[in-house]
């Protein structure tokens, strides 16, 4: 599946998990992070591991010359955006970046910089962040899409519940679980356990696996669903 296919998708899954419309740009970050691993988005690879190693190595320094200064967080959440491109420059694709460990890794990693990152603007973090995966030239036609996904938002004026930093990790993973449904449905599938299985994806596991994200929609909207559902006995 292509960026468009995985753009589209993404925004399909994620669009219930959203609180807040710049969280538009958490999905598609976990949607088009898995194909990082791809030889053509070398170039985003090597530009993310060349900046997180520069923020690892001024952490170091600080600690040495300004101890004062130095925070233990920020250098964690440096050392990991690190291990973030480190990943899908090693992997072969459709390896690593498309299990389900990868998930959970990437998304929590994402989302806690994004959270931080909201200190500054909320807009701004969902950019940098979608940024970070994508390419100049890629970013543009995703912000159109992701435009486009932030008109319907905000006429639905969706409000799931969801809250804290969750509300920061679930929709990156989301777009991320998205990814891994859209490359089920090809022919190559995808060995979604890896390193735990060599069980492949195919199009029998997508349904699954968006029979489950289905569920979890009726999970989260569950308050609304069943006032709703008052509303209309009474
Ligand atoms: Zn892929």
């Amino acid at each position: 599946m292509n960026w468009k296919g995985h753009t589209i998708l993404g925004l399909i899954f994620g669009l219930p998990f959203i609180s807040s419309p710049e969280q538009i740009f958490l999905v598609l970050a976990g949607a088009l992070y898995p194909d990082l691993d791809h030889d053509v988005k070398e170039d985003i690879v090597k530009r993310g591991i060349y900046i997180s190693f520069g923020l690892v190595f001024i952490n170091i320094l600080i600690y040495y010359f300004k101890n004062d200064y130095f925070n233990l967080d920020l250098f964690i959440l440096a050392v990991s955006v690190l291990l973030i491109y480190l990943i899908p420059y090693f992997a072969n694709h459709r390896g690593i970046t498309h299990t389900f460990l990868a998930l959970v890794f990437v998304s929590i990693i994402l989302g806690f910089l994004a959270l931080k990152l909201t200190i500054f603007s909320p807009i701004l973090a969902g950019v940098v962040v979608l940024y970070m995966v994508v390419n100049e030239k890629l970013l543009g036609k995703v912000l159109v899409i992701a435009l486009f996904g932030w008109i319907i938002l905000d006429i639905l004026k969706l409000n799931p519940a969801i809250s804290g930093s969750l509300s920061y990790i679930l929709p990156i993973a989301i777009g991320y679980l998205s990814h891994i449904v859209g490359d089920s449905t090809t022919p190559a599938g995808v060995k979604a356990f890896y390193p735990i299985s060599d069980y492949k994806l195919r199009k029998k596991e997508a349904q699954i696996l968006t029979g489950i994200w289905f569920l979890m929609v009726l999970y989260v909207w569950k308050d609304a669903i069943l006032s709703l559902l008052i509303f209309k006995i009474i």
